[in-house]
């Protein structure tokens, strides 16, 4: 089988198919319904099985399959169209940016993050920060933007979850093969491979440099699995959020000083430079670095240039996701470093230690990126507010009010995360034109004009297909599980489409309290047992592998789906991403949110179910805050 595996042909693609592949290769395809349409069409029992993929399905389709596509009317038809489209927005003159701003078009902004989330198929997100720089970057796409990006590229991803028979989370790693994700080794401009190189502690670490494309925008990731590194080094790369406080550091090392190796050897000047959450700080050492070595500035100077040119946002007020490191860790990693920026032990430590003076002091990659950043934001109002006074210590001849955190509100990618079937009910109502301008408040009056039996005959058939398709899932869990025919059985009955149906699905981090609802559990069973109006849930989220707490929710979520009282009206799901999300999102009656207030930074997932016209149901805490109205 291996050996199958090793000398799998590769299919070729028929001339009138030529673009086929450059078509898989852009993650334009991960937000047009048409290109995945066609995809879909290819093979589509392969299609599903590929995770809808287009490049592993490009990669396994049986040649004879392609010649006979080559000759089917139906598909060149869809083909043609799909190139048209495609081409038309890649050479789109019509943008924000050439309309708003046509003389600042060339400035270019780099945008860091350790995780991206663009679709299921290219797991190198966890969560609601993947999710919210994939968004960007597609975002950033549509609107024209000067764009480059840098992240990680993961040789394991993030896990697959399976929860075993006792509720139990268990964490699956696969290896995957980079010839199935939608990356291309970068070129330089000689047309050879880009590999940078970063001194770690008695060795240099190598990194190989691979390119996806998102839209117009382009992101590079970093990659140590290669042959010029040690076994050890070659694991940096692995998994995100994997390993121990030691990978943690050799990995930000990477992002950021590597990252901005990588893009000077591909000739990128950028303007201005994003750090998406502090794993991207160090970008600011090898910037200052820069500036010393190349330019003789000196390191004080170095540092005002660098910050003028930097905006950080930062996503959460909870510990863990504001990394540190211990001094011993930073003089292990940066002992040599700090000689080149021109600075001494303190005048480097300064730049990330929260507490100048005592013990228990560590370095903060937070602190870092708010000492060397001109602009700074939190993720929604509350979050700036809840921001400004966790950091008012950085400032201390500040009032919490003046703390220079601003807020820049989460939001989603409207293509990604809109159902096409209510794009299509939309384009019979709102103006021709629309898809441009959503920006644009007038557009969307049109909303009053559909009749609401339209808006309810689509929910409930939205309602259907998810409940189709977690069926599905639950009876692929439930088999792997080797339970009974009748437990089998039962799922055929899950999730009537008369009951109303409560979704809540995200990470399992404790302060999302998950559990919440099960609180006054007699009344819980009351309310879901009521004769004429019955209630259920569907619960789905991954726990981080190191987070047991988070890990003894779901289990005790599984408990009760399997009391009796419970098991036919709460349902929990694996394996959360992106293809469940978009079922819930649109096909659940009510989006359920319970945070513990003001934990929530912003949260994004109660956006992408409000544009689908499924009810929040929240806490007032994160972007809530902003879009409750009282009436909503
Ligand atoms: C949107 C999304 C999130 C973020 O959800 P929150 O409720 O905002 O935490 C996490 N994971 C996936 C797969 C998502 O699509």
């Amino acid at each position: 089988m291996y050996f199958l595996e090793r000398v799998m042909a590769v299919p070729r693609l028929p001339e009138k198919l030529s673009r086929l592949e450059e078509l898989s290769k852009n993650l334009w395809w991960s937000w047009n319904y048409h290109a995945q349409q066609m995809f879909k069409y290819i093979d589509p029992e392969m299609w599903y099985q590929e995770k809808r993929s287009p490049v592993r399905l490009l990669r396994r389709v049986r040649q004879t399959r392609l010649y006979e596509l080559a000759e089917d009317k139906e598909f060149i038809k869809m083909y043609e169209n799909t190139v048209k489209e495609f081409d038309k927005y890649m050479g789109g003159k019509d943008t924000w940016m050439e309309r708003e701003h046509p003389d600042r078009k060339e400035q270019c902004i780099a945008y860091f993050c350790a995780e991206y989330g663009f679709h299921e198929s290219f797991p190198i997100y966890s969560g609601g920060l993947g999710i919210l720089a994939g968004d960007h970057l597609k975002t950033a796409s549509d609107m024209g933007l000067n764009f480059v990006a840098v992240g990680l590229l993961y040789r394991n991803g993030y896990f697959e979850q399976r929860i075993d028979e006792s509720g139990w989370q268990q964490n699956i790693y696969h290896s995957y093969e980079f010839e199935d994700f939608p990356v291309v080794p970068a070129l330089d401009k000689a047309g050879d491979e880009v590999f940078v190189n970063i001194d770690f502690p008695g060795r240099k670490v190598w990194a190989k440099i691979w390119k996806a494309e998102i839209g117009r925008t382009s992101l590079y990731l970093l990659d140590t699995d290669i042959p010029q590194n040690e076994p050890e080094d070659r694991k940096i790369t692995g998994t995100l959020y994997g390993g121990d406080r030691e990978t943690r550091i050799q990995q930000e090392i990477l992002l950021g000083i590597g990252g901005v190796r990588a893009l000077r050897m591909l000739g990128y000047s950028p303007n201005a430079w994003h750090m998406n959450e502090g794993h991207a700080a160090f970008l600011s050492l090898e910037r200052i670095r820069e500036l010393v070595q190349k330019n003789s500035i000196e390191f004080s100077t170095a540092s005002m240039i660098v910050k003028s040119g930097n905006v950080f946002t930062t996503h959460t007020p909870v510990p863990a996701g504001n990394d540190t490191f211990t001094l011993d860790m930073i003089d292990k990693y940066f002992r040599d470093f700090w000689s080149k920026m021109h600075a001494d032990r303190d005048e480097f430590l300064n730049l990330g230690i929260e507490k100048p003076q005592g013990s228990g002091q560590h370095f903060s990659m937070t602190v870092l990126a708010l000492r060397l950043s001109a602009l700074a934001n939190g993720v929604s109002k509350l979050h700036g507010r809840v921001s400004r006074n966790l950091w008012n210590h950085i400032y201390p001849d500040l009032p919490a009010v003046e703390v220079p955190i601003t807020h820049v509100t989460n939001g989603v990618h409207i293509w990604t995360w809109l159902n096409p079937n209510l794009v299509e009910l939309l384009d019979k109502y709102l103006p021709e034109g629309w898809h441009e301008r959503v920006y644009e408040p007038e557009i969307w009056e049109g909303i009053d004009k559909i009749p609401e039996s339209e808006i309810w005959e689509l929910h409930m058939s939205l309602k259907s297909r998810a409940r189709g398709f977690l069926q599905g899932r639950l009876k692929r869990q439930r088999m792997r599980l080797g339970e009974t025919i009748e437990d089998l059985l039962e799922v055929e009955e899950a999730l009537p489409e008369d009951v109303l149906t409560i979704g809540f699905a995200r990470r399992f981090a404790t302060y999302k309290r998950a559990t919440l609802i099960f609180k006054d559990i007699n009344r819980l069973k009351s309310i879901i047992a009521n004769s004429e109006r019955p209630v259920q849930f569907v619960f789905a989220g991954k726990a981080h592998p190191a987070d047991d707490p988070g890990k003894e929710l779901i289990r005790k979520l599984y408990e009760i789906s399997r009391t009796p009282e419970f098991k036919s009206r709460v349902i929990i799901v694996e394996n959360y991403d992106m293809n469940i999300a978009r079922h819930l999102v649109s096909g659940v009656d009510i989006w359920l949110n319970t945070p513990r207030r003001p934990h929530e930074a912003s949260g994004t997932s109660g956006e992408k179910a409000g544009m689908n016209g499924v009810l929040n149901f929240s806490v007032l805490d994160g972007w809530w805050v902003e879009g409750f109205n009282g009436e909503n």
